[in-house]
């Protein structure tokens, strides 16, 4: 049987396309890892990967030259914080309403329009945290892309996301009726642990874990919250998914919740509104990244406000504190933005200005999205910066990013891993 199979997938197999060779030319490239602009640099590409960085050089015999001489090239862009299944979300209304009167297909039809966005604004790579009830239909739309069925970025994907009994949406209907949840709802250490393994099994790179919800700021102006995972859950869903050398992702805006995620060992900070002195620096001594989500706050809160919970616009001052904190702290940031939890029609390279407002140079704001991204995806030998070796993945704009970082927003020349997919400026 074994042999048959082997026979079969050799007969099936498409011949291989030849390699082709194509040159790059970049009127100034961006360095991400010194923050340089490096004037008239030619890229060589081989098939999917860059074989050659050089000044002022001359393009290979027979390649094809992609001429951006008047353009400024950096390595494409990383967004680790994503919901390609999730279409905005102000209000309560709006997600329920997902939930309720979309069905999984026309959710991961609509998510199609979501990742070809994302490529189209120069997001070659995001990791997508999680489906807000699309079960695993992350896994299939990373599976469509790197099959070449449909276009979009090189995606690493959380699928469902856990959080406990009575804490995600939907929530706040009648205990007659069963709702859809947002979430796979995990209770004690052990299904925690087997909620873990089931979502490998099925294709999660990463967990995602909601640590706290239903934020007030107290009278000294600390942002609380309701921890919503037992300190001993946490542990035990970090120590089942390292185990399995996959890494987890830990939704924390307020104190208890990011506390008890820095405790428990996990990799990301998401959101993080407030953390305190202390637990910047045992993130430091752990490596924890922090991902901040700057815009997503700002526009969902005024509707929020509007909605009753004033404590939405409290808690954008609180949020750029604690990131100018971070970066004096030595935090390591990387660039996510919960594209999704607003609309996809809306670029989130809107984040950059925000990142640059609250303390950061535009060159660290960039290295956020590029090499930082990258290194807390792992994908640092393939991503993240323009190299040899590395996957052929070039963005580019007019103008230059260091001197107006809302130039990001502009981007018109997409390449992901050697293929143009977007050359408007042509
Ligand atoms: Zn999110």
């Amino acid at each position: 049987m074994a042999a048959v199979l082997v026979s079969w997938a050799v007969a099936q197999d498409p011949p291989k396309p030849q390699a082709t060779t194509s040159a790059v030319r970049c009127g100034l490239l961006l360095r991400v890892e010194n923050g340089q602009l490096q004037r008239n640099v030619l890229i060589t590409v081989q098939g999917e990967r860059i074989t050659e960085v050089k000044e002022n050089a001359a393009p290979p015999a027979g390649a094809q030259v992609i001429d951006l001489s008047d353009h400024t090239c950096l390595p494409g862009l990383i967004d680790t914080h994503t919901h390609v299944l999730l279409q905005g979300d102000i209000t309560a209304a709006d997600y329920d309403e997902q939930l309720l009167k979309q069905s999984v297909a026309y959710r991961a039809i609509l998510a199609t329009r979501s990742v070809h966005r994302a490529l189209g604004y120069g997001f070659t790579t995001i990791r997508d945290l999680e489906t807000e009830g699309a079960g695993y239909a992350d896994v299939d739309l990373k599976r469509a892309i790197n099959n070449g069925v449909i276009p979009g970025p090189r995606m690493r994907v959380a699928s469902r996301a856990m959080d406990v009994t009575g804490a995600y949406p939907l929530v706040g209907y009648s205990w007659e009726i069963d709702v859809p949840h947002g979430v796979q709802v995990v209770d004690g250490p052990d299904n925690a642990r087997k909620a873990v393994r089931e979502q490998i099994s099925f294709g999660a790179d990463w967990i995602k874990v909601y640590s706290d919800r239903s934020y007030f700021v107290r009278p000294d102006g600390v942002l609380d919250d309701i921890p919503t995972f037992t300190l001993e859950e946490l542990r035990a869903i970090v120590d089942e998914t390292h185990r399995q050398h996959h890494k987890v992702a830990s939704h924390a805006m307020a104190l208890n919740g990011v506390h008890n995620s820095v405790e428990a060992g996990v990799d990301s900070i998401e959101h993080g509104n407030y953390i305190t002195d202390t637990d910047m620096k045992a993130m430091v001594e752990k490596g924890i990244y922090y991902v901040p989500t700057i815009y997503v706050g700002e526009y969902v809160a005024q509707g929020r406000a509007a909605a009753g919970a004033r404590v939405w616009l409290d808690m954008i001052k609180i949020h750029g504190d604690t990131f100018r904190r971070a970066v004096n702290a030595g935090v390591k940031i990387a660039f996510g933005t919960d594209a999704g939890g607003f609309d996809w029609g809306v670029n989130p390279a809107v984040e950059f200005p925000y990142m640059v407002k609250y303390g950061m140079t535009p060159a660290q704001a960039i290295r956020s999205a590029t090499m930082n991204a990258a290194e807390l995806l792992g994908m640092q030998n393939d991503v993240g910066s323009i190299a040899p070796g590395k996957y052929a993945d070039i963005v580019a704009l007019k103008g230059d990013p260091l001197s107006d970082i809302t130039k990001l927003q502009q981007i018109d020349f997409v390449m992901k891993g050697g293929e143009v997919f977007k050359a408007s400026g042509h």
